[in-house]
């Protein structure tokens, strides 16, 4: 024991721990560099507050703001076989799976649930871009069909909010199956005369867009999102022109009819509440409560009310 084990290295390693902490709790907005703190950033969605950038949300973060007080209960979603293709690029499929669980904490990219939304009852699902960039396979089939069946029993209108690179790969055929077995699952909603809202969010791409994402009777986009089948890129090579400004991103395709809104995260919820309750011919939402009566007030109605007995027997 002496100085340096006692003093100077907790002081270094001070130091050290010290740089880390900005870098957990601070991010930079990718659009204009604004250091963002960590509190700051989650309670507005993840919108930058300076520039209104969206960046990307978890599907549970979003559920947790969306329904009230953020209570909501999970819908179960069967489980599909694992690796029916024994696929393995870099990597075994199992193992990318399981890595993406890891990172995000969730068994797959979608998470489905039940509960209220200002009062009113949805069932919602939500795509994880952070799962494998939300890749559609037999799990997120699953979810849509369970998501469906779940609102044609309950007669609720379904939400979904859209985040995919498209198809998922290491399924193959099987992923594309769930391009029909989910516009089946859309069909059934559409029979039972249920509302179905698509949230587009960035981004969306590939099979998604060629399937369930493209099928609501409301297609409501977060600003700026990159909606697409196949990208600019992509297009872009294939065309060998130049595309115009802003191609394939939300307020490009509200211009061009291929969107019924362009909307805030931040105003999402309000707005989801007055398309749904309208939909499904509700009274229109209640956004907030009369103040209570103040004491005063009271006081002043009570006096008459003692006057008026005292006036009874004359009459
Ligand atoms: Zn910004």
């Amino acid at each position: 024991m002496n100085w340096i084990s006692n003093y100077v290295r907790p002081k270094i390693n001070s130091l050290f721990s010290r740089r880390e902490v900005p870098e957990n709790l601070w991010t930079k907005c990718d659009e204009c560099g604004t250091m963002l703190f960590h509190r700051e950033l989650s309670d507005n969605l993840n919108v930058c507050t300076t520039c209104d950038h969206h960046m990307p949300i978890t599907p549970r973060e979003r559920f947790d703001a969306l329904f009230d007080g953020g209570i909501f209960t999970e819908i179960e979603v069967p489980k599909p076989i694992a690796d029916p293709l024994h696929f393995r690029d870099q990597k075994k499929y199992p193992d990318r799976m399981k890595a993406a669980q890891k990172k995000t904490g969730e068994p797959e990219a979608m998470l489905v649930a039940e509960g209220e939304m200002g009062g009113t009852p949805i069932v919602a699902a939500g795509q994880d871009f952070s799962f494998m960039g939300g890749s559609m396979g037999m799990y997120v089939g699953n979810a849509i069909i369970a998501a469906a069946e779940r609102a044609v029993e309950l007669g609720r209108p379904l939400i979904l909010f859209s985040a995919a690179g498209g198809a998922r790969m290491q399924e193959g055929i099987l992923s594309l199956m769930q391009m029909p077995r989910t516009t089946v699952a859309v069909e059934m909603l559409k029979e039972a005369g249920l509302p179905y809202i698509v949230v587009l969010t960035n981004p969306t791409s590939g099979g998604v867009t060629a399937s369930y994402a493209m099928l609501g009777d409301v297609h409501i986009a977060e600003p700026n999102a990159l909606i697409c089948f196949a990208g600019p890129r992509v297009i872009e090579q294939t065309i060998r022109e130049k595309l115009p400004e802003g191609f394939q991103r939300s307020e490009y395709l509200l211009d061009h009819g291929m969107l019924d809104r362009v909307t805030m995260r931040t105003e999402m919820r309000d707005e989801l509440i007055t398309i749904v309750r309208m939909l499904m011919n509700l009274t229109p939402a209640v956004r907030g409560n009369l103040p209570a009566p103040e004491p005063e007030a009271e006081e002043a109605e009570a006096a008459p009310a003692e006057t008026g007995e005292a006036d009874a027997p004359k009459a």
